[in-house]
């Protein structure tokens, strides 16, 4: 579909009329523009992209929908530990924009947090803004999900649902296997991966997720800024181009 089309999600509708919220209407008018007649795509986080025409007042008539086909066959989660909010929000954007599907932010030991509940609403609506942003940008049909954040212990609970479950994790003998040398079946895979703050993973903790099924890996020899290591292991893990 046409690239320069500005691009919308909007929340699940049915019939022939797409309605956009107040802030996207004033974003057409005063940012872009745009005024009845002129034409964006709204995306329902389906899959669905639907070409609309604007009739004004924030509506929009459906003139056809295609089926998207830049999502990344296979399905990626990554585990975020908590780092400093701008990089966090940085590797939320990055994360988005290479393809992940689920970003579960997690307190480790290392993390400035030590509570879930330290995580305030209004931090989870940031999150959640900056990824419908940056899903509009990259042209993505689905939204990744943002999770509640979790503890790392009970993150690993989760962790033997996946095909496989990547611990990127730093050690002194590059005695692990390098993520890129990993052979991925061709079928869709449900993958995960989990990346530590700042300080890193403690002994335990690694020792701890190879328990519940993750294996440790390498991002190659130069030690990563933990939001670098997101976007860096998520791209190796989704490539498809
Ligand atoms: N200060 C820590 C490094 C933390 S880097 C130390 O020196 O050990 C933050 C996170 O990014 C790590 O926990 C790991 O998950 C990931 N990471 C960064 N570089 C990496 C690499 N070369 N290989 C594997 N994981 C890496």
């Amino acid at each position: 579909m046409v690239s320069m089309i500005h691009r919308f999600f909007v929340p699940p509708f049915s019939g022939e009329t797409v309605h956009f919220s107040d802030e996207q209407a004033r974003q057409m008018r005063r940012v872009l523009r745009m005024s009845a007649g002129d034409r964006v795509l709204a995306l329902d986080d389906s899959g669905w992209e639907y070409e609309v025409e604007l009739m004004g007042e924030g509506d929009g008539r459906i003139l056809q929908k295609s089926r998207s086909t830049i999502e990344s066959h296979h399905h990626l989660t990554v585990y975020v530990s908590v780092i400093k909010w701008d990089k966090f929000e940085w590797a939320l954007q990055k994360g988005t924009e290479i393809g992940v599907g689920r970003f579960v932010p997690v307190i480790s030991r290392r993390s400035f947090l030590q509570k879930t509940a330290s995580i305030k609403p209004k931090r989870y609506e940031r999150w959640r803004r900056i990824i419908i942003e940056s899903a509009e940008q990259s042209h993505r049909a689905r939204l990744p999900v943002l999770a509640d954040a979790l503890m790392l212990n009970d993150a690993m609970e989760e962790w033997a649902s996946y095909d496989f479950t990547f611990m990127p994790a730093v050690y002194a003998k590059a005695e692990t296997v390098s993520l890129r040398h990993v052979e991925m079946p061709q079928l869709p895979q449900k993958l995960a991966l989990v990346v530590g703050p700042e300080g890193g993973f403690t002994d335990d903790e690694v020792k701890n997720g190879r328990i519940h099924q993750a294996i440790p890996v390498s991002l190659g020899k130069r030690v990563l800024r933990a939001e670098t290591a997101v976007a860096v292991a998520s791209a190796l893990l989704l490539t498809d181009f």
